[in-house]
């Protein structure tokens, strides 16, 4: 009898790898619940990016895939969601549903709260009673998390703001070695997004500490609470939302023409901070071996490795953009990519300045049987991404141009970028530095 996943919040930027992988490689019956906020990319009432999926795999697998596969239009706070696991005897539950983007939680931190906390809680209320009171229990659930609980190793360094930016590469690597994040690192987020996160899965815990008991024998009871946490770094790949720094530096250099989105790329910190990137797909596999071999009631930490200077993200984008220009004749498009790469000031408040993560838990674990694919070629992976973007100019040219994102662009960065009287140019600052992994 094939198993029953539940996806929360899966038509966002990571979700639809997720339903992609689920359809190719198993045999579940697939229910997502998304309530379709702005980050979902929205058509005609539903998430375009689920169609684009589901829409791929009936070509390859038929019109079964129809039979395994419900979206369902609901809240992870909602009642509702409830009835939906009694309904239909939820094996397995994933919850991706998030307001995730930085940003916006600088700018209002109720929504935030709302989600990752009321419905945090609500879905672990919902498990706790189904599996105390129902026969048919939830084998296993993860809460899908972010390494960013465990703040910034600039702060935890002390070398906050202009002490990092003074450091060489070589000086932030033995900072990484010293601070990088392991799953016993104390939750410090620095941001309302990362401090929320935190906070549910602080709830996640509490939970499985709390109620993992069987109150008749005295005895843990693994059925009760089968809850896991994962903590990834940074994603790159397809579907991502252009608000976020990568699809945002393609899409400025991709579509400079159109007058009202002359944008500059908004670069915080003279592009000085450091991320560690993994490709979508490489973290739905981890997700998929913690769904498969994790230990109930252990948190993961999931990175890849893979660390650069924003800056030196940046300048990959650029140069996948300039040759697309060359190759055909755009001269007026390399131009752009130049005058993009000219950004006045920019300063989050509370800007993270370093995240790494230590994943040697989850490399090491026999049973989750982990592997990294999208590494060997950091520069090339990003460039793919690059040209999904140009292949796929339907996906966010309407959001890129849209009236909510021109007014959310404009309030962030445009009146910033417009009153710098000195532009720091980055690129011309860089250009003749090398792509360096730390
Ligand atoms: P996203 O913002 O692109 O998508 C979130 C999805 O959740 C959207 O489709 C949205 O409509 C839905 N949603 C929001 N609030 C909801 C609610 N109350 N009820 C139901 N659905 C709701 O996020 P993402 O980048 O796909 O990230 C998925 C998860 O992975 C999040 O929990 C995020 O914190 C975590 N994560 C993301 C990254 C990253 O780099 N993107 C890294 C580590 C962890």
């Amino acid at each position: 009898m094939p198993k029953t996943i539940l996806v929360t919040g899966a038509a966002g930027f990571i979700g639809p790898v997720f339903i992609q992988k689920l359809l190719e490689e198993t045999d579940y019956n697939i229910i997502v619940v998304d309530c379709l906020t702005y980050a979902a990319r929205v058509e005609n009432g539903s998430s375009l990016s689920l169609k684009m999926v589901v829409d791929l795999l009936r070509e390859k697998q038929g019109s079964a895939i129809d039979k395994r596969y419900t979206f369902i239009d609901s809240d992870i706070r909602s009642p509702h969601i409830k009835n939906i696991i009694e309904t239909n005897k939820v094996d397995y539950l994933i919850n991706l549903a998030a307001e995730s983007h930085v940003d916006r939680s600088i700018d209002g931190t109720p929504e935030f709260i709302l989600t990752e906390m009321l419905g945090t809680h609500n879905l672990l209320e919902i498990i706790r009673k189904n599996n105390s009171e129902n026969n048919d229990k939830i084998e296993r659930a993860i809460f899908v998390s972010t390494d960013e609980v465990y703040g910034s190793i600039d702060r935890m360094s002390g070398y906050e703001g202009e002490r990092w930016h003074a450091l060489s590469d070589a000086e932030v690597s033995t900072l990484i070695d010293k601070y990088k994040f392991t799953e016993q690192t104390p939750f410090s987020g620095g941001s309302p997004y990362a401090s929320c996160k935190g906070g549910a899965d602080l709830l996640v815990g509490s939970y499985y500490n709390t109620f993992k008991w069987n109150n008749v024998t005295g005895n843990v009871d693994s059925t009760r609470m089968p809850l896991m946490i994962t903590h990834c770094v940074n994603n790159f790949g397809p579907f991502q939302h252009p608000e976020k720094l990568i699809p945002m530096a393609i899409c400025t250099l991709l579509m400079p023409q159109v007058e009202n989105c002359k944008r500059k790329i908004p670069v915080y910190d003279d592009g000085l901070a450091v991320r560690e990137w993994i490709h979508s797909e490489d973290h739905v596999s981890a997700i998929m071996g913690v769904l498969n071999g994790g230990s109930i009631g252990e948190s993961y930490n999931i990175g890849s490795g893979i660390r650069c200077r924003n800056w030196q993200m940046l300048k990959i984008i650029f140069e996948a953009c300039k040759k697309e220009a060359a190759e055909n004749g755009f001269g007026s498009l390399a131009e752009a990519a130049f005058d993009a790469s000219r950004r006045g000031g920019m300063v989050r408040p509370g800007h993270d300045l370093c995240y790494a993560a230590d994943s040697a838990k989850i490399h090491d674990d026999s049973k989750i049987h982990w592997q990294l694919k999208h590494v060997k070629d950091f520069e090339k992976e990003i460039i793919k991404v690059v040209n999904w973007y140009k292949q796929n100019p339907d996906w966010w040219k309407q959001t890129w141009t849209s009236p909510e994102f021109t007014s959310y662009w404009n309030r962030k960065y445009k009146k910033i970028q417009e009153t710098n009287t000195e532009p720091f140019d980055f690129y011309s600052k860089y250009k003749e530095q090398l792509k360096t992994t730390l």
